[in-house]
């Protein structure tokens, strides 16, 4: 099929690599001149495992292109997706459509036979009708479905969850529409369940999941403060529930805070629209606040450990909000270096992957180094806050001998206690 991806972020760029990998013929489009530049001449633009080599093996199969021009997509395509930014409006955290509108003004002209408008953004209730009405009245000749496609995908997992989705869910109100999506995801079937519902329900499914996770963490997450207070570990309890099948393991992993650039957003918009409906969501205003304040509790932590040193130096590893990925939009990491910023404590942080992303917010408010040796160098605490595998593997003995006091807070839960402490280091971890 022909495929045009309208936005080529974290959600396209993987979607559209994973759609030609299966045969399909996809131009992906942005607005974004670099990104294009950068992409037709070869260079991946975000971090995802497992991306290098497929887009470069689709791109020479003449299967992948890259295009700032909406009428070379979209002319041609079966199907046009829509998977522009959906960012929280700054005051309401509503989500803000001002992407998905322009993307379907811009999309309505060059549409030709029938085609499948589907919006893989993550977008309110009611989108699709939105889309449909912008489309028609651009475009009132136009011969075409909207239907909602949400994504699933991790980040750091992108490429593998493409291939290897829960579910795909697909929200079309036309047959004509499940048709050609049906079509679409041919190679998926008997392999993954396809649900084919309502769209106003897709839409829903999607800011729902998305609700339940941010809810599931907020969750483990004032159980370790509990644990913490009444001499539990927080491990054991979380085994001991997970094996309750009605709970299951996953997501029970105690941390600081849960980020990046979906839960945040979504559950905020979500909120938004059970106001709107006169809808009681308390379960998930709750998690919203208590997951914001969870990060200043956590840069008190960190404070609190070095109260007594002047001048204190801290080292912090990790800066993405979670590994795997270079992406830090809502990192707990990089709101928790914030809050610290705001004692002017001096900082010296590394990342393997997102220091390009964080020194665009943190610019020269901070030291960067360029390795974990560099960042421990002469630390009076070393703040761990991303799960990053490398750093579970870090050479305590060596560290300690370049720390200026041995002291660690483990916001991720990385390391083994017993073994820190064994070593020297004064040791603080979540829940245990
Ligand atoms: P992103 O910011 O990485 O990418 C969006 C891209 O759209 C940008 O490159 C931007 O230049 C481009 N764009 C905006 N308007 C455009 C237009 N009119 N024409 C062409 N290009 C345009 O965003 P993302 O992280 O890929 O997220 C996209 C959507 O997918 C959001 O709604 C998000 O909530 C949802 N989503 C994201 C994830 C994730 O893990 N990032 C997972 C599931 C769903």
């Amino acid at each position: 099929m022909k495929i045009a991806i309208i936005g080529t972020g974290y959600v396209g760029l993987p979607t559209g690599v994973g759609f030609a990998e299966l045969g399909n013929e996809v131009v992906c489009i942005d607005k974004d001149e670099g990104k294009i530049d950068k992409l037709s001449s070869g260079q991946v633009t975000i971090f995802e495992d497992g991306l290098d080599e497929m887009f470069s093996n689709n791109v020479r199969s003449g299967r992948l292109k890259f295009t700032t021009s909406m009428k070379e997509g979209v002319e041609i395509a079966d199907v046009v997706i829509i998977a522009v930014g959906t960012p929280p409006h700054p005051i309401t955290k509503e989500a803000d459509m001002r992407y998905i509108h322009e993307a379907a003004e811009e999309l309505a002209d060059f549409l030709q036979g029938y085609t499948v408008v589907a919006t893989k953004s993550t977008v309110p209730v009611g989108t699709g009708d939105e889309v449909e009405k912008i489309i028609r009245e651009r475009h009132p000749q136009a011969n075409f479905d909207v239907v909602s496609l949400p994504e699933f995908l991790r980040e750091g997992f992108a490429i593998h969850d493409f291939f290897n989705p829960d579910r795909i869910v697909i929200g079309a109100n036309s047959d004509k529409a499940c048709k050609v999506l049906r079509e679409l995801y041919k190679p998926f079937d008997g392999k993954t369940q396809i649900l084919f519902v309502r769209r106003r329900s897709s839409e829903t499914i999607k800011y729902a999941a998305n609700a339940f996770l941010a809810m599931k963490i907020h969750y483990i997450n004032e159980m370790a403060n509990f644990c913490e207070k009444a001499g539990a570990d927080i491990y054991e309890v979380a085994k001991g529930i997970g094996l309750d099948s009605r709970i299951g393991h996953r997501f029970l992993n105690p941390g600081p805070g849960y980020g990046g650039s979906c839960f945040p957003k979504d559950t905020n918009a979500m909120a938004y629209m059970g106001r709107q409906y006169g809808v009681n969501l308390s379960l998930i205003e709750t998690a919203i606040k208590g997951n914001d304040e969870r990060k200043t509790e956590m840069a008190n932590r960190v404070r609190e450990a070095i109260k007594d040193v002047a001048d204190a130096q801290i080292a912090v590893l990790g800066l993405a909000f979670k590994n795997g990925t270079d992406d830090c939009r809502e990192s707990p990491a990089m709101q928790i270096v914030s809050e610290l910023l705001k004692y002017n404590l001096r900082l010296k942080v590394y990342d393997p992957q997102a220091m390009e992303n964080a020194a665009k917010i943190l610019g020269n408010k901070v030291t960067y180094a360029s390795n974990i040796k560099e960042v421990v160098d002469g630390a009076d605490v070393l703040v761990l806050l991303t799960e990053w595998p490398e750093f579970k593997e870090i050479n305590l003995e060596e560290i300690k001998d370049l720390m200026n006091t041995p002291k660690i807070m483990d916001l991720r839960n990385l390391l083994d206690p017993q073994k820190v402490r064994n070593i020297g280091f004064e040791y603080h971890s979540i829940g245990r």
